[in-house]
């Protein structure tokens, strides 16, 4: 019998917000950057040389030996006791009374980021941000159809009476803000500005959703205290935390602190995208905390990525054009340069990756685009050894085609 023929309807058309998000050119040329031979100043990886591989592997082999029924099946959505009580003590005893039932568990903290845009967001909604500010976080509320507006700052972080001024205008859902060792700049908003978002939270009535995947990498300089532990927010701050920076990013386990009504709906929202984050990485993890001395691991990271970053302050002077300048940031993995006012980072980054190096143009990085970032860059100095850092930041100043007695236009 001869098969009937149809004319071939398309299938439907993607969501609006999901046709909004297309591909970009920056991506496409730090695709390349996964070749070993480019020294890439532009990921955003642990020194993976650093990971306590034995340690790791020591508590994944302890929960499947000792607990395999519980490992290997599923768990609840808030995330397993043993670790939301471990988590809860180490907040407490760095100054935020926590207790288990204050935490939910989630699948690193970008997971975090879009279960509070899904339950806080109705399209069009204003978010407020830090300038520049995470890059994935943006991505992030975009997907939930936010409108985002920058929070202007200096080098102490977001200006609070600017803060105090949009939110009165623009009556947003919530303020994000990565206060210690942002990404992408590496700075650390000052105590005092802490204490003065901390006060619009309550006076104005809105969400500071505080995000400090960074804050245990402390090379120097005394630890500031989280905008979460101030009076008066306990109802308003979000918390964030992970171990990706800490442990390792694979692990995927990260957490929220958040007040009762905030939390459950997270924990509603994150039934719905994954059930749970693993149980068999989250007992691991918990293990770890238990068995071995996490914070003695975190002090070891930090010495070398500190030898790291001299290494690429050491350098910039001669890398950079004359003119430029840069963080200096106390921890963390980053750092933020601006170039004179007539360099384009995104149109340079093609020759350096040429060269053999690359950063991430800054531009992205500033909510509603424009000229602003147009002369910055992330370098990202955890990932090399001195001497590599050395010889990129050698290639950087080669393919960027500069050289500082005679700058280009
Ligand atoms: N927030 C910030 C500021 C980050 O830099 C990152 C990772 N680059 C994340 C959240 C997400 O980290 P993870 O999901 O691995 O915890």
């Amino acid at each position: 019998m001869a098969v009937p023929t149809f004319a071939s309807a398309p299938p439907p058309p993607l969501a609006a917000r999901a046709r909004a998000v297309g591909g970009s050119p920056v991506r496409d040329i730090l695709a390349v950057t996964a070749r070993p031979e480019v020294i890439n100043f532009a990921g955003g990886l642990p020194a993976p040389e650093l990971f306590d591989a034995e340690g790791i592997a020591a508590a994944f082999g302890a929960v499947l030996a000792e607990t395999p029924a519980r490992a290997l099946q599923y768990s609840t959505t808030e995330g397993e006791p043993v670790l939301r009580e471990a988590l809860a003590g180490r907040m407490s005893v760095r100054g935020l009374p926590t207790s288990a039932d204050d935490l939910l568990v989630t699948t690193g903290s970008q997971q975090a980021l879009s279960l509070l845009a899904t339950v806080l967001l109705e399209p069009g909604d204003t978010v407020l941000v830090e300038s520049p500010c995470y890059l994935a976080a943006l991505q992030a509320f975009a997907f939930a159809g936010a409108r985002v507006v920058a929070v202007p700052g200096d080098d102490d972080g977001p200006d609070p009476s600017a803060l105090d001024a949009l939110v009165e205008r623009e009556r947003p859902k919530f303020f994000y803000t990565v206060p210690t060792f942002q990404n992408p700049t590496g700075r650390t908003m000052s105590a005092v500005r802490r204490a003065a978002v901390a006060a619009v939270a309550v006076r104005r009535g809105v969400w500071v959703v505080e995000d400090d995947p960074y804050g245990e990498l402390r090379f120097e300089g005394e630890r500031v205290p989280w905008i979460a532990a101030h009076e008066g927010v306990a109802d308003r701050v979000v918390l964030l935390g992970s171990f990706s920076k800490v442990m390792a990013p694979g692990l995927r386990v990260g957490w929220l602190r958040a007040p009762g009504v905030l939390r459950r709906a997270c924990a509603v929202a994150k039934q719905a995208a994954d059930l749970h984050t693993p149980t068999v990485n989250q007992l691991a993890a918990a293990r770890y905390l238990a068995d071995r001395d996490l914070d003695a691991h975190v002090g070891r990271v930090a010495g070398v990525y500190r030898a790291r970053r001299d290494a690429m302050l050491a350098g910039l002077g001669d890398a950079l054009p004359e003119g430029s300048s840069w963080t200096r940031p106390e921890g963390g993995m980053f750092l933020w340069a601006r170039l004179p006012s007539s360099y384009d980072t995104t149109e340079l980054l093609g020759e350096v990756v040429r060269a053999g190096v690359a950063y991430v143009p800054g531009a992205p990085f500033y909510a509603g685009g424009g000229e602003v970032g147009r002369a910055t860059m992330r370098l990202c100095f955890v990932t090399q050894t001195p001497e590599e850092i050395g010889e990129g930041l050698r290639r950087l100043r080669v393919g960027g085609g500069w050289s500082r007695s005679s700058p280009r236009p």
